[in-house]
């Protein structure tokens, strides 16, 4: 099954991978794990616990490998814009207030 899903964390092609991702699959990249929050299409900051979905175990780390039985990995997890944006923000904010 041929997907375009990137690593979370360094955006590296995960096509070689096939799916479902095993709970121990890594990025070959970076070493980051794959079965959890941050790559999954449930992830969201807005909301409560960052999971729309309701029925979802509680998840602590959303950037360890879990046992959720609702992931699924999306494309399109890494963002280094938004990231660059709100560093950017933030480091503004920071020589605002004389930090
Ligand atoms: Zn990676």
């Amino acid at each position: 099954m041929s997907h375009d899903i990137c690593c979370w964390k360094c955006g590296a092609s995960l096509a070689a991978l096939s799916l479902p991702f095993g709970r121990t699959e890594r990025c070959k990249q970076c070493g980051a794990d794959l079965h959890v929050c941050k790559l999954c299409v449930d992830y969201d900051p807005r909301v409560a616990d960052q999971c729309r979905e309701p029925t979802a175990q509680d998840v602590r780390d959303k950037q360890r490998a879990n046992f959720c039985d609702h992931y699924k990995p999306r494309a399109g997890a890494y963002q280094p814009q938004a990231t660059t944006a709100a560093d950017a923000a933030r480091a503004e904010l920071e020589k605002l207030f004389g930090k």
